[in-house]
């Protein structure tokens, strides 16, 4: 292939492009002059001037036709059909051949390079819009697009200010203090963005979306404030009668003795609260890596629905049905997730109910219903009776010893399983909390 010649020619030690350009000049002028010379010597110099001119306009024909050659090649450059020289014409077509291929080379990179950054700013979460120095939008990535509600097709070209409408975005660039974020809310979301002057004649926006990240902060503060809280009055009540125990020594024994039985009864709910704030930040933890191992269903829902006996003081009429297989998870888990939902049953029941505990095989997986007849639940409250300290009524959950975290727990348990949770209830009727784990969570 004529490639080939021009890479053989680029192995070679490379000659100096001087000697390459005269020696065969030279040796065509010599072959040109000899053979006039031969032909003049033998016909007359007639014919020795006709061959001379015939020899120079044949070189002059090969010269138009490698110049027409590499005219043609200029048309469509291509390393791959590069055409074929002699003389000097080896070395202008093999240094355009080396130009040619650093030229393919330079561009596949950049083209590969134009896809990754591409690919990259596809994926990146953050969102990156570059402007011009009076803020026309030249190009965003899909993140962009998201948080600021553009379309790259529809809104290239036109002033960002007049894409986003919101007044502290204006004031924003109004002011241009750049050098500060700002925290816009915009279509629901919490964005964090930022200007960033580049190259003097452009703008990137960078914006980053904040709202998981303020949500749980928001959590996070909430649990603070409601733990102590949850914490201050049962403290207020023991410092309260530690005061009066020392400032009122001859207090009669009676006094004094319900006095410990309230201490007692509110420090127990300090430590139930404690255990229960334990429990949740366990499950929680990646430290904390669920322990799957068999777990005797039948066992942990008799006990359970014993606990719930002993804890209904006879109060209720508490029935289980156990036909589920048994399953592959955490039983300690499992049995705090199935206990609380049992023990609400009971705390959330007048006297007289039912409570109905069940295990059984569905075609969605295996379930466990904690089913009662007690005062259930406006719907209204159903979506958020997951969340930490929520409670429908709060003097009822305290009155019969709740934390308010029970229902969080369950959802843990659940989550780290990967099962669901499910209310039925309805005010006055009672209430199903039906938990489905997995079909795979059955034991072998
Ligand atoms: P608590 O310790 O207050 O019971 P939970 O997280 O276990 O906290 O439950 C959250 C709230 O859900 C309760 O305060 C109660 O209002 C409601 N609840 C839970 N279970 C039942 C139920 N079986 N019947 C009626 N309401 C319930």
């Amino acid at each position: 292939m004529k490639v080939n010649n021009a890479v053989s020619c680029l192995n070679d030690q490379p000659m100096n492009p001087k000697l390459l350009f005269w020696i065969p000049a030279l040796l065509r002028v010599f072959f040109i002059l000899l053979g006039s010379a031969v032909v003049g010597w033998l016909f007359g110099p007639v014919y020795g001037l006709g061959v001379a001119l015939l020899a120079v306009l044949s070189l002059l024909i090969v010269q138009l036709d490698y110049l027409h050659k590499l005219g043609s090649w200029l048309d469509d450059p291509q390393s791959t059909r590069l055409p074929d020289g002699w003389g000097s014409w080896t070395n202008i077509f093999s240094r355009l051949y080396r130009l040619r291929r650093d030229d393919e080379r330079n561009q596949s990179e950049l083209t590969e390079w134009l896809a990754r950054f591409r690919q990259a700013m596809h994926l990146l979460p953050d969102g990156v819009a570059i402007m011009d120095d009076v803020l026309f939008l030249e190009w965003c990535n899909p993140a962009a697009e998201r948080h600021l509600g553009l379309t790259l097709e529809k809104d290239k070209g036109m002033r960002v200010t007049n894409l986003i409408r919101h007044p502290d975005f204006i004031d924003y660039i109004i002011l241009g203090r750049y050098e500060q974020p700002l925290t816009l809310s915009l279509r629901d979301r919490k964005l964090i963005c930022q200007i960033i002057p580049f190259e003097n004649r452009r703008q990137i926006l960078v914006t980053h979306d904040a709202t998981e990240t303020q949500r749980i902060e928001e959590m996070r503060r909430d649990f603070i404030a409601n733990a102590s809280h949850e914490l201050r009055t049962p403290l207020t009540v023991i410092v309260g009668f530690l005061e009066i125990a020392s400032s009122e020594p001859d207090l009669d024994a009676g006094t004094r003795a319900s006095h410990l039985k309230l201490m007692t009864e509110q420090g127990r709910r300090m430590q139930v609260l404690i255990e229960d704030m334990l429990t949740l930040s366990r499950l929680e933890s990646v430290d904390y890596p669920l322990r799957p191992e068999r777990v005797d269903i039948k066992t942990m829902v008799e006990d359970i629905a014993q606990e719930a006996r002993a804890l209904s003081n006879g109060q209720h009429l508490v029935t289980t049905t156990v036909e589920g297989p048994d399953v592959t998870g955490s039983a300690e888990e499992l049995r705090s997730a199935f206990g609380n939902l049992a023990s609400n049953a009971v705390r959330y029941t007048p006297s007289g109910g039912t409570i109905h505990l069940i295990w059984q095989n569905t075609p969605e997986g295996p379930q466990f219903v904690a089913s009662d007849t007690g005062i259930g639940i406006d719907q209204i409250h159903i979506a958020r009776l997951t969340e930490r300290f929520y409670r429908v009524d709060k003097s009822r959950s305290r009155e019969t010893q709740g934390t308010g975290l029970g229902l969080a727990i369950v959802k843990h348990v659940l989550l780290r399983h990967g099962g669901n949770l499910c209310i039925k209830s309805e005010a006055g009727k009672g209430s199903n909390f039906i938990v489905t784990l997995p079909p795979a969570l059955i034991a072998a």
